[in-house]
């Protein structure tokens, strides 16, 4: 008998990621950004969404330019998509001078442009600049890009982008917005690049101002909200789903505790008829990325999860490998009993729970969430192109 191969190993819970959701989200953000370019930032593994499947779905749909953090997922976003344009967000790294120039990455130049220039201009090696407008996190001052300019020293040697990033743009009153808009505008205006760029995901919803000639969204391509403007309406196509096997449904009588902690003790449901409560216990947990600030107790309620299209509340701690669904409510809880919960699965992130409220509930945001999804998930993908 051959051995069962252990990528075909059953796993405790089903990740469902929609490619066809992602290019569905990039041809809307593509016809919001206009005449701008629309490019996408797929650092991080695509947000957690594997590089190698989002990324020639992104070529597919169109997207010509990548955004990466580091040189090594820059590798991996050239080997998807050969004729991409792949900068790498982080900068220039002494000890991957040979990788950019291997796999023709351009460097996003911060701080560390004398650096560069050593390196790259020999080679007339592409790179972007980024200007500081008011982030303070990474960016060159616009007094050194002045200096730099004014030196002559980049008369033949041009960046082919420059680029800024804005601090606040998912909320669309603050006032950082409109300074660093004018700021990059200033700057534009004084040194013209062939192409220019402010707007992440968020930015692109501020309006045309802000769109310049390439807009880099990441988040709204994955189907998180990325403006607080649209209040619950997130315009964008969900993307990922999430489901846990049920392991075991038992009754708990009130007074007893679930979970690590006795965390949270079981009261008598005042909806149904009995005192007893249904109690799932599923098969994923904090090692799988599913945050155990979700957790609830006496003192605080925690996340939902669903079954057949109706929520249910977690109860009790979130454990390594295990959450407890409290199911004593639902409508057909009377079809679960007796056994036959097995072989169910029960929803932790989808239609009835979206990925937002989940990290809402989690006190975090979908980025979050969607980069420390774990690995030991059945990932399936849908609908490539
Ligand atoms: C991560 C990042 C983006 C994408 O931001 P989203 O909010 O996910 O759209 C764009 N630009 C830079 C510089 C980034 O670091």
């Amino acid at each position: 008998m051959n051995n069962p191969p252990l990528d075909q190993a059953p796993a405790g819970a089903r990740l469902t990621i929609d490619l066809g959701a992602i290019a569905d989200n990039w041809r809307q953000l593509d016809a919001m950004a206009g005449a701008a370019e629309c490019a996408a930032v797929v650092k991080a593994d695509a947000y957690g969404l594997g590089i190698e499947q989002v990324v020639p779905t992104l070529w597919k749909a169109g997207c010509r330019t990548f955004f990466v953090a580091l040189p090594g997922e820059g590798i991996r976003v050239r080997k998807a998509a050969p004729e991409a344009i792949i900068y790498i967000l982080a900068g220039y790294f002494a000890d991957a001078l040979d990788i950019y120039r291997h796999y023709a990455l351009r460097p996003v130049i911060n701080m560390e442009f004398d650096a560069w220039v050593k390196a790259g201009r020999n080679d007339r090696l592409a790179y972007a600049v980024q200007l500081e407008t008011g982030m303070n996190r990474l960016g060159m001052p616009i007094s050194d890009y002045d200096k730099l300019q004014a030196s002559g020293l980049l008369d033949d040697y041009q960046p082919s982008l420059l680029i800024s990033h804005l601090a606040c743009a998912d909320t669309p009153g603050h006032a950082l917005n409109a300074l660093q808009q004018q700021r990059f505008s200033s700057a534009v205006e004084n040194h013209p690049c062939n192409c220019t760029s402010l707007a992440n995901s968020a930015g692109i919803f501020l309006g045309s101002d802000y769109h310049y000639d390439l807009v880099r969204p990441g988040i709204a391509l994955y189907g998180g909200a990325c403006t607080s403007a649209l209040g619950a309406d997130n315009p964008m196509r969900p993307v990922i789903s999430l489901a846990a096997r049920i392991l075991q449904l038992k009754a708990v009588a009130p007074g007893e505790t679930i979970g690590y902690g006795g965390a949270e003790t079981v009261r008598p449901s005042p909806h149904s008829g009995s005192n007893e409560r249904f109690v799932a216990t599923i098969a994923a947990g904090y090692a799988d990325g599913y945050l155990r600030s979700a957790g609830s107790s006496d003192q605080r309620r925690g996340g939902c999860a669903a079954w057949r299209g109706t929520r249910i509340p977690i109860i009790g701690r979130v454990s390594m490998d295990l959450i407890s669904v409290d199911l004593t409510d639902h409508p057909d809880v009377a079809q679960l009993q007796d056994g036959r919960w097995y072989d169910e699965w029960i929803e932790l992130i989808g239609p009835a729970v979206p990925l937002d409220d989940v990290a809402g509930a989690a006190g975090t945001i979908s980025y979050e969430l969607l980069t420390g999804l774990g690995n030991r998930y059945q990932r399936t993908y849908i609908n490539g192109l």
